[in-house]
């Protein structure tokens, strides 16, 4: 006979302290994403060494549970409804950010705008321009992060990651095959990445970050609840600018709104939910099919 789901929770809960992991039930996930939106997970698990994403993964595999890994949660929306498995996130060790030369070296957990920061200190090019883009490096190099003519995948040198036995790979930046938000890696935990950055001008380079701050800081409702551009680009066209035409600025949707100042931003005003973000993205693309026969693909992963 199949478990039940609270049979099969109480074997892992058993199997995650038996490992003494760090973890907490039914955990708000809507207190992890940049859009505070969505439900409680099974399992919430802070994983601090590569001894305890071991075991963690070993859980994980033993009971075939659903997981997902989450970095800063500024790309996410999870459904109303929570997330029925176990929410793996990276700390501790995971953290660590070390420089040598012109080679950076960023556990998966660290903040991509702390790595820009120590990077620009060391006189480092290269990553300046990604100044303002939340999260971790885990979710940067996942979702190869960056800007229109510039990702974060051409400065890697190699990305580590965990897989699902424990054992540790080393993938050289020609192995992975980064595209337009996304590099292709699967069934694993991206554990650490190394960049090669150029030798370049300090106060240049610290200006070139003030001045993007300052762009920012202009174009984007900066200081709300949101998880950037909702839509990709689709080819030779800008997702925002044709939302922006159809006159969607300002309108809403019970407590989600598009954004004033820039059309590709979904808001959170405070009591929106995930029903309602899905409900606006579902009217934005069924509007942008019918008036440019243009279909809208999400660039913000939805979990439901
Ligand atoms: C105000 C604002 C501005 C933004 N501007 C930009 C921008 O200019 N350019 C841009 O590209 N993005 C932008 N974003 C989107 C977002 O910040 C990036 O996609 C960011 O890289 C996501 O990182 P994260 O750590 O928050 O990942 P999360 O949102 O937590 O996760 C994103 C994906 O990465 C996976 N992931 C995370 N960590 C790991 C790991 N260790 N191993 C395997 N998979 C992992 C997750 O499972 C998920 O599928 C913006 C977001 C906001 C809120």
């Amino acid at each position: 006979m199949a478990k039940r789901r609270g049979t099969i929770n109480s074997d892992i809960a058993n199997q995650l302290r038996e490992y003494a992991l760090d973890f907490i039930e039914n955990e708000p996930l809507s207190e992890h994403t940049t859009l505070c939106l969505g439900g409680n997970a099974d399992f919430f698990v802070k994983v601090k060494t590569y001894e305890e994403l071991k075991n963690l993964l070993a859980v994980i595999k033993r009971n075939n549970a659903p997981y997902f890994i989450i970095g800063g949660g500024s790309n996410l929306l999870f459904g109303d409804e929570g997330f029925r498995g176990i929410v793996l996130k990276l700390n501790g060790e995971f953290e660590k950010i070390s420089i040598f030369g012109n080679i950076v070296t960023v556990g998966a957990a660290a903040n991509l705008g702390s790595v820009i920061k120590q990077s620009a200190e060391q006189s480092l090019h290269g990553f300046e321009h990604f100044i303002g883009i939340p999260g971790t490096i885990g979710g940067a190099v996942f979702g190869n992060a960056g800007l229109e003519n510039s990702w974060i995948g051409s400065f890697v040198d190699t990305v580590e990651t965990m897989d699902f036995n424990g054992n540790i790979q080393k993938y050289a930046a020609n192995d992975i095959n980064f595209s337009y938000r996304s590099c292709g890696l699967k069934n694993c935990v991206i554990t650490k990445a190394v960049f090669i950055l150029k030798n370049g001008d300090k106060n240049d380079i610290l200006k070139t970050v003030s001045a993007d701050i300052e762009k920012r800081i202009f174009s984007q409702p900066l200081g709300t609840k949101n998880a950037g551009c909702v839509f990709k680009n689709p080819e030779g066209q800008n997702a925002g600018y044709l939302i922006d035409i159809l006159g969607f600025k300002g309108f809403g949707i019970g407590g989600i709104k598009v954004s004033e100042i820039h059309a590709n931003f979904l808001i959170n005003t405070g009591s929106g939910t995930a029903s309602e973000m899905i409900e606006l993205i579902e009217t934005i693309k069924e509007k942008v099919r019918e008036k440019f026969k243009l279909e809208l693909e999400t660039e913000i992963k939805i979990i439901k």
